[in-house]
């Protein structure tokens, strides 16, 4: 690792002020980024710069690309690489960590909240092993269009501030240009963070570990008779919500280890995740993914299998008495699915324009579902479409089924059941157009984007698709083309990890 640019010679100042690096020690080492030879800033996101209480008019310079490439330490940053652990693919890793990233330092934004902001493809830290600590400019665009596409879509997300070029490139099977994205998290604590110091058998980390989350994350709890066990709560009901609104919008992560799974409830690491287009419960986009460990459907069944593994860490700390701490955390675990599915079902009567309860409502949803997966049509297309039949245009989304035979049945039952909700139809129809996007990344326009930027260095298909996925509820016409799902193709759309 190089030493980078004297911080003083930076006019930007963040107003860093780091809560991690003062709190916990053992899980981080100081390193530096590496420097880029020939950087260019390639995008620059306005709108969060100015909710981080920052200039983007100063970050839009010479003087934002110094820091944004790692050539420049801002004032008050104290760059580290963060130490975690992690279950990838269901193997143990106990010693994983920030590979190919670096924390600048925290700042607390215009609403007081506190965020991360961290550099992504900055070069080696100790915790590289392996890799060269790079990332190629493909995988950090997109993560930049995802992740702010999910961000409009009101799922919560990290989020990107800046993506440059390094001039250099990266050896992956073939060479391709290095960039560098620059994250902004609510934190970059994930359960394998916790499994970390668990595995570690360091009890005493481990709980600073959890002070330190709780008063980030949960600060209600802190005075909690048992603040462990109610920090497990929440982040379970966190993460149930977080699955459940990625099941209701078709959003399949691709790789769900313990380490890309955050404490805070927030979607991070878009490596090989994709949006399904045609409804199929076992979609896996993912290469790596070989026996569809994370396929969509298996979602809210690793949610929970990953929440026990960060009830694994917090035994010694929710009861003296081991049993014990094992029957609370387990009433716990026990909890998740059904609190997953009521999240989920929360979201799927808005799907369909209920804002009312009945017991039939579950049957009325799974059943759609089965006629969905049936008929294999497009999912995100499906619920956009239905409202219109709510207006007396019922062939957009009947025509989506090649027989709509058991799809009229069913939309008989549907709006015989939208009489109980006691509101017009346009009401219901405008509600549902608010919850049901009609842009979604769709994989082929992300492709398009990607590769004019990567094959060209043509940024425009990038920043015109940014915007378009900035107003996911807002139907333009002359954008109809980012709307459509792919042109049929006997080859599954496949995902790599953005490495
Ligand atoms: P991910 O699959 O992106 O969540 O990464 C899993 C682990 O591999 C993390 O510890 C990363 O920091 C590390 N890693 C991924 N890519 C690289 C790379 N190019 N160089 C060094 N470490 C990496
Ligand atoms: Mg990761």
């Amino acid at each position: 690792m190089v030493k980078s640019t004297e911080t003083k010679d930076n006019p930007i100042n963040f107003n860093f002020d780091n809560s991690f690096a003062s709190s916990l020690e053992g899980f981080f080492v100081s390193c530096d980024a590496e420097p880029a030879i020939a950087p260019k800033l390639l995008h620059l996101n306005y709108a969060l710069a100015e909710e981080l209480g920052l200039d983007p008019l100063a970050l839009d310079s010479e003087a934002g690309l110094e820091i944004f490439s790692g050539n420049a330490v801002p004032q008050g940053s104290n760059t580290l690489a963060q130490a975690y652990a992690g279950h990838q693919f269901g193997g143990f890793s106990p010693q994983l960590g920030d590979g190919r990233a670096l924390l600048l330092g925290e700042v607390v934004d215009t609403q007081k909240r506190r965020r991360d902001i961290q550099l992504k493809g900055s070069g080696r830290t100790p915790y590289s092993r392996g890799g060269d600590g790079k990332a190629a400019l493909g995988p950090v665009l997109r993560e930049y269009l995802i992740a702010e596409a999910m961000h409009a879509l009101g799922i919560p997300t990290t989020r990107a501030l800046a993506a440059v070029s390094t001039g250099a490139n990266v050896y992956r099977e073939t060479p391709l240009p290095g960039a560098i994205l620059t994250r902004v998290a609510a934190s970059h604590i994930r359960v394998g963070t916790f499994q970390y110091g668990a595995a570690r058998g360091e009890v005493d980390k481990v709980r600073a570990l959890a002070d330190y989350a709780i008063l980030r994350h949960y600060p209600e709890i802190a005075d909690a008779e048992n603040p462990y066990l109610e920090f497990f709560v929440a982040v379970t009901d966190a993460q149930a919500a977080l699955v459940a609104s990625w099941m209701n919008i078709g959003f399949i992560h691709g790789v769900m280890n313990t380490d890309n799974m955050t404490i805070s409830g927030e979607t991070i690491d878009y490596g090989p995740c994709a949006f399904m287009n045609i409804y199929s419960p076992g979609t896996v986009f993912s290469s790596i993914d070989q026996h569809g460990r994370y396929a969509y459907a298996n979602q809210p069944e690793i949610l929970v299998w990953n929440l026990a593994r960060l009830a694994e860490t917090l035994i010694p700390i929710v009861d003296p008495d081991k049993n014990r701490a094992i029957e609370l955390l387990t009433e716990t675990i026990d909890c998740i699915k059904p609190l997953y599915e009521s999240h989920w079902l929360a979201g799927m009567q808005s799907k369909i324009g209920l804002s009312t309860e009945d017991p039939q409502d579950q049957k009325l949803i799974t059943d759609l579902l089965s006629v969905m997966a049936e008929g294999q049509v497009d999912f995100t297309l499906v619920f956009r479409h239905l409202a219109k039949v709510l207006l007396g245009v019922s062939d957009p989304v009947r025509n989506l089924f090649k027989d709509p035979a058991a799809f009229d049945l069913w939309l008989q039952r549907w709006q015989k059941r939208l009489e109980q909700e006691g509101v017009s139809k346009e009401t219901s129809a405008e509600a549902m157009d608010r919850f049901n996007p009609i842009y979604i990344p769709r994989n082929h326009k992300v492709e398009e984007a990607l590769s004019a930027a990567v094959e060209q260095g043509d940024m425009k298909p990038f920043t015109k698709m940014l915007n378009v996925l900035s107003h996911p509820f807002e139907d333009i016409q002359e954008e109809k083309v980012y709307a459509e799902p792919p042109p049929l193709s006997n080859i599954p759309y496949r995902t790599f990890c953005g490495t």
